[in-house]
């Protein structure tokens, strides 16, 4: 399985991108602004969108995404898995004809260019040979975190989230994890808008990681620009026994 991270930053500036992640050519995990980052040839390989919930640094492209493929999707649509809720949201404030085009009907109802299948917390996919796992976490909107597997290795992204037992209780379930990459949006001076905002801060994140009882690599994403360095310390400074590393737009890897 081959990951490619387009864009791990909680904004956007210079080379900064949010989020989105490209598994193999044909799975995206969110549509961040790092999805400009593919070719449109690239774009035409891609066949779903697992999203993890509808904040705007998540979803960002998924409209010019859409519109880019729009003469591609005609007989196959692109098929996005998401909670019930996070999909109600997208198509009553986006999909709207005044935001964008409404793409569930285009070019007709009978053959839309977006297909939508709706997700549950503990379902999962099976994408030929990945299976992928929806899990639930604790965010300001209904949010999910992703575990992904194939023969070779396992990955986890926890998407935005707070303090939680969910996304702990599912990664220990499981025999192992190769990889995980967790979100730390803001640093421990911001611990107050970091809890109301649903995000961790270095702090709830250490605290958090004690409930994990295998050791991945642990890559950390959905930093705030300007806090990159102190929040990236703060975490290294912190937490004993991961390895840890800053993820960067256009890492890849191999698992
Ligand atoms: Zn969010
Ligand atoms: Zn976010």
């Amino acid at each position: 399985m081959k990951l490619r991270i387009l864009g791990c930053s909680g904004g956007i500036g210079g080379d900064r991108r949010t989020t989105s992640i490209l598994i193999d050519e044909d799975i995206l995990i969110d549509c961040g602004t790092g999805v400009g980052n593919l070719s449109v040839e690239e774009m035409r390989k891609l066949r779903h969108v697992f999203l993890t919930h509808t904040h705007l640094d998540h979803i960002a492209t998924l409209p010019l995404l859409v519109d880019t493929l729009f003469n591609d999707l005609h007989d196959r649509p692109l098929v996005i898995h998401a909670l019930e809720e996070s999909m109600e949201i997208i198509k009553q404030h986006i999909f709207n004809w005044q935001i964008w085009p409404d793409f569930f009907e285009l070019p007709d109802k009978s053959r839309p260019s977006i297909e939508f299948q709706a997700m549950s917390a503990g379902e999962t996919r099976e994408l030929q040979g990945r299976t992928i796992e929806m899990i639930p976490v604790n965010h300001s909107v209904p949010g999910v975190g992703y575990r992904i597997q194939n023969d070779t290795g396992s990955f986890a992204f926890s998407g935005d989230t707070t303090t939680n037992d969910t996304l702990w209780e599912v990664l220990n379930r499981h025999d192992g994890l190769d990889m995980l990459v967790i979100e730390c949006a803001f640093s421990n001076s911001e611990k107050q808008l970091s809890d109301l905002a649903g995000h961790y801060c270095p702090e709830t994140l250490i605290a958090d990681m004690s409930k994990l009882r295998h050791r991945p690599r642990v890559f950390i994403t959905h930093l705030k620009p300007g806090e990159e360095d102190q929040t990236f310390q703060e975490i290294t400074e912190g937490l004993r026994g991961f390895d840890v590393v800053r993820l960067h737009s256009e890492d890849h890897f191999q698992l």
